[in-house]
This record gives structure tokens, C-alpha cells and sequence, in this order.
């Protein structure tokens, strides 16, 4: 019922030319866009030239924005640009945001309304500290950067979003949470949606899992009843390996 959507998340990798080769050949062998929604997030810089590659079935994300459409915000990103430049989606509120660039849930909040003002689809990162999941917090994390951010949202607009449940101690460490501990957590989000914005919105919802997830595990991952998706980094700047992530069912 709820379409599977595999993303990759580049980071700060990739110059033009490799880019481009990688969008060429993956847009060739990726599902059918009715089947699964695939998805390259690439450096704000790279996003115009990746669009006009992406062929049929493929979609170009962005990794992050500005709230505001336009103004004196040297160096920021506006969703208009993005817009403009045939977009589809933007990652908000990646822990690396909120961890090096000290993003906060507020930002978070108003950059998922700026994105749905634009029609660009939130990939928006929740997730706990190593800490955190030790001290028995995961739920309470998840739930506050999940209310937090979706703050003033209709319902028709969080039918419109996506979640990623990331634990930060499982990014780029090799160290993925179990399949069943990542249902779990996903599964705790999809009812603090139904809990917010009622069950048939939270049953739309897609929820990813992101962490380490790699051509060797990600069947496992999608086989739990709430995950719908991926977000991978590492992983994902290899074509091949990312070609054998998006066709996860013929694993
Ligand atoms: P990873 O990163 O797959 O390299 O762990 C995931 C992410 O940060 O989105």
C-alpha cells in the first residue's frame, strides 16, 4: 500500500563529472517509478545538471535548505532555487545538521513548511545518540523531533512527508540497529502520527530506516512491516551497490 522509496545520501562527495556518470547509468536500472520511488540527494550545487539526467524513473533530492524563499542569507539554499531547478525532495534535519551546523527542531519545523510550500517532499531525519538509546530515551527523542517538526502541519500536508529514523550511533559506523529494533522505533513513530494526525494519515506515511544499511542487509530491513524505505549514505556512492539497493526484492 505504502510505496517503498530507496534514497541516497551523497554527503559532501562526488564532483560533476562522476556525479553525472553515476545518475546516467543507475537512472538505466532502477525499479519503475510506479513500483519504487529511487532517489539521489547530491550537493546543492550538482542538483540542476543530475535533474536533466535523471531519466523516467529516477528523482534528484537536495540535503538540506533555507526556510525563507529569498533575502539577505548569504551562502543559504532557498526552496525556490530548488524548485526551479526540478527537485523532488529534500533531506531536513540529518543529524549532521543538527550536530555540526546546530540545527534545531524549530529549523527543522519551519524548513519542512517551506519545503511543502514548494513542493518539494521533507525527508525529514529523527533519531537518538548512542547515550540516549542506553538510558532507555529512544522514544522520547523520536517523539519530540516528530512532533516538533511536523508543529502547524494539515493533515493533507503530512500525508506528503516522509521519515527517516536514523539512530546517530548507527550512521557511517558499520553498526546497523537490528531489523526488529528498527521496525520497532519505526513503528513508535507511525503511532505518535496516528496519535497527532489520525490513523489513516499515519498509515500513508513512509518511514525509512537510514544507518548502515547496505546491499547485504537492506532485504532484511524492508521486510518489516513498518519500514518503507531506506536512506543510505555510504552505500550509496557506489552505482552498483546502489542499483542492488533499489532492486532490494530481486535480492
Ligand atoms: P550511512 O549514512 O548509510 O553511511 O550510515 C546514513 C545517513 O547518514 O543518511
Amino acid at each position: 500500500m505504502r510505496k517503498p522509496i530507496i534514497a541516497g545520501n551523497w554527503k559532501m562527495h562526488k564532483v560533476r563529472d562522476e556525479a553525472l556518470e553515476f545518475v546516467y547509468l543507475v537512472s538505466q536500472h532502477v525499479p519503475p517509478i510506479e513500483e519504487v520511488d529511487t532517489v539521489i540527494c547530491a550537493q546543492a550545487v550538482l542538483l540542476r545538471s543530475l535533474v536533466k539526467r535523471q531519466g523516467d524513473n529516477l528523482r534528484i533530492g537536495a540535503q538540506n535548505m533555507f526556510y525563507e524563499d529569498k533575502g539577505a542569507y548569504t551562502g543559504e539554499v532557498s526552496p525556490v532555487t530548488l524548485e526551479d531547478a526540478g527537485v523532488k525532495y529534500v533531506i531536513i534535519g540529518h543529524s549532521e545538521r543538527r550536530q555540526y551546523f546546530h540545527e534545531t527542531d524549530e529549523d527543522v519545523n519551519k524548513k519542512v513548511h517551506a519545503a511543502l510550500r514548494h513542493n518539494l517532499i521533507p525527508i525529514i531525519c529523527v533519531g537518538e545518540r548512542l547515550e540516549e538509546r542506553e538510558n532507555n530515551l529512544t522514544n522520547q527523542v523520536v517523539e519530540r523531533q516528530t512532533v516538533l517538526a511536523l508543529k502547524g502541519l494539515t493533515q493533507e500536508q503530512v500525508k506528503n512527508i516522509v521519515i527517516a529514523y536514523e539512530p546517530i550511533w548507527a550512521i557511517g559506523t558499520g553498526r546497523t540497529a537490528t531489523a526488529e529494533m528498527a521496525n520497532e522505533t519505526c513503528g513508535f513513530i507511525r503511532s505518535v502520527i496516528a496519535r497527532e494526525y489520525g490513523q489513516e494519515v499515519a498509515d500513508e506515511d513512509r518511514i525509512q530506516y537510514g544507518g548502515s544499511v547496505n546491499p547485504d542487509n537492506i532485504k532484511e530491513l524492508m521486510a518489516q512491516e513498518h519500514i518503507d524505505g531506506c536512506l543510505i549514505g555510504g552505500a550509496s556512492l557506489d552505482p552498483y551497490a546502489f542499483i542492488k539497493m533499489a532492486n532490494y526484492k530481486k535480492l
